[in-house]
């Protein structure tokens, strides 16, 4: 037996990456009966059938830590969020809705900020400011410039990652600068399966030259926060959580209560305000979403 982690998933057929190389197997047919199916980043344990071929079967389903929906995939560890200082301009509450989603799956989190030679307007050195403020690290990039590619390939190191972000920002020209071998989806092709002409679309994991391994599309297709309930909207926002004393404790929603510390943090610079009115503006959005229903 030896152990891997599933990297793609093609109709029945798992590709098992392991010390040995990458093997093609089926899957035990206990999983199904057990209503357990395999997803593409799950650690596992595989029997070796033909060693030439590389050919195995997957025996043993390894506990996951966490499972992505859009796109499917387990254990993913760190969401490299990218948004650029220009073309397109960077939205702040849409970068926060980014960071709530990858927050709610317990992603570690790191922002980068492309673009960075087409700055003319100091925007780095602002929404650096407004981040680093949060706790997040904030890496500013260029793939024209090249500044910055290897503090990103020290992230990707011995990690597992997303790469999460609008289109157009400059994804695939870091993921190709990283890797000269990695090719992303164009928008091309994703433009095709939207209009239907590929029926699917598997997830896969690609292992990178610097170490670490990366998923080929980006994170949070959907940025729908329909599912998150406004008490817990607050959990995602986390340098609420180092603001001592709010009067109703963790009850609070830091809106309208009376001395609520984040409001007056907000108010004296101690959190970002534009952090907290993004907060509002999300909170609202849930609560528009759930009065559809
Ligand atoms: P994606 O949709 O996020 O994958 O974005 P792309 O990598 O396809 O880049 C979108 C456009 O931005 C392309 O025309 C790139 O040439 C350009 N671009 C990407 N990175 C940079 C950069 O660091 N500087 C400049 N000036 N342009 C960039
Ligand atoms: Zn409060």
């Amino acid at each position: 037996m030896i152990d891997g982690r599933i990297m793609k998933g093609i109709g029945g057929f798992y590709y098992v990456d392991t010390e040995d190389g990458l093997y093609e197997c089926r899957a035990r047919g206990i999983f199904r009966k057990n209503k357990q199916t395999p997803l593409v980043g799950d650690r596992v344990q595989i029997s070796v059938v033909d060693e030439e071929k590389k050919i195995g079967v997957v025996e043993t389903l390894y506990k996951r830590d966490s499972e992505l929906i859009r796109p499917p995939i387990a254990n993913i560890e760190k969401a490299l969020i990218v948004f650029s200082v220009k073309n397109p301009t960077p939205h702040l509450s849409l970068l926060d809705r980014f960071i709530v989603l990858a927050e709610r799956e317990n992603l570690e989190i790191v922002i980068i900020l492309t673009k960075v030679d087409l700055d003319d307007e100091n925007l780095t050195e602002k929404i650096k400011g407004i981040y680093e403020l949060t706790g997040y690290k904030v890496i500013p990039v260029s793939s024209k410039t090249k500044e910055n590619i290897d503090k990103v390939k020290e992230e990707l190191k011995n990690s597992v990652v997303v790469f999460a972000g609008p289109s157009g920002v400059g994804k695939s020209s870091l993921l190709n600068e990283i890797d000269s071998e990695f090719k992303l989806q164009t928008g091309e092709v994703s433009e095709k399966i939207k209009r239907g002409k590929h029926t699917t679309r598997h997830a896969e994991l690609l292992k990178l030259q610097c170490g670490g391994i990366v998923a080929d599309t980006p994170g949070f297709s959907s940025l729908t926060l329909d599912d998150i309930d406004e008490n817990e909207l607050k959990d995602y926002f986390i340098e609420f959580d180092e603001v001592d004393s709010c009067r109703f404790g963790n009850k609070c929603r830091h809106e309208n209560e009376p001395s609520c510390g984040v409001k007056e943090a907000a108010e004296t610079g101690e959190i970002s305000k534009i952090r907290y009115n993004s907060y509002i503006q999300l909170l609202n959005e849930i609560r528009q979403g759930k009065r559809r229903y």
